[in-house]
């Protein structure tokens, strides 16, 4: 999808189905994703923001799983949007910002991190915006929260949901 064409607001077209991951490691977790998920009930031309409970996890750090880092709370929201997948990215950007998020280096702890693991059926393979997200089907932090919201949950491209996070239990 050229970026071109998927800047703007498409008011002629109902909302797209959108699953966005959210994690947090430092500060008062619960209260960061309580507040983001309020943000994302003000983001323009979106609606129908439904939560699953957070769930906890170790930090993964680039050299694998880091016990002695503060744990994640993870979860996922739904929602459905008229933003254009860039300015859906924008405006996460600058909800994270709102939460004190500061980008140092990768897979670092974070105050707040907000991911769009998918955006309808889109694909995209923009480094800046990659569609679905490239790590989501490997993430049980995404794949458990995803299902308690949506049984028939599939990720596009790569199946459904259930069955990624049986996969992925049985190899743990
Ligand atoms: P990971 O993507 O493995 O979960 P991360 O969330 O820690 O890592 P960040 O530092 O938050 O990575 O983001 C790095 C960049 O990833 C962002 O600047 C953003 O442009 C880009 N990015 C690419 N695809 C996506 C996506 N689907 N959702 C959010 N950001 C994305
Ligand atoms: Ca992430
Ligand atoms: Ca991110």
């Amino acid at each position: 999808m050229s970026r071109r064409l998927a800047q703007g607001f498409r008011p002629d077209r109902p909302g797209v189905p959108v699953v966005v991951a959210i994690g947090a490691n430092l500060g008062d977790r619960a209260a960061t994703i309580d507040a983001a998920v309020e943000d994302l009930r003000a983001l323009p031309l979106t609606d129908e923001v439904r939560v699953a409970p957070p769930i906890s996890s170790v930090a993964v750090k680039l050299d694998g799983p880091d016990a002695a880092a503060p744990a994640y709370l993870n979860t996922v929201a739904l929602l459905r949007t008229r933003l254009a997948p860039w300015r859906l990215l924008d405006a996460l950007h600058a909800v994270e910002a709102r939460h004190g998020r500061v980008r140092a280096e990768r897979w670092g702890d974070r105050t707040l991190d907000l991911d769009i693991v998918a955006y309808g059926a889109v694909r995209s393979d923009a480094p800046d915006l990659t569609l679905p997200h490239p790590r989501a089907a490997e993430r049980t932090f995404v794949l458990e929260p995803w299902l308690a919201l949506d049984a028939d949950a599939q990720l596009p491209g790569s199946g459904r949901v259930q069955e990624l996070l049986a996969r992925l239990q049985a190899d743990a």
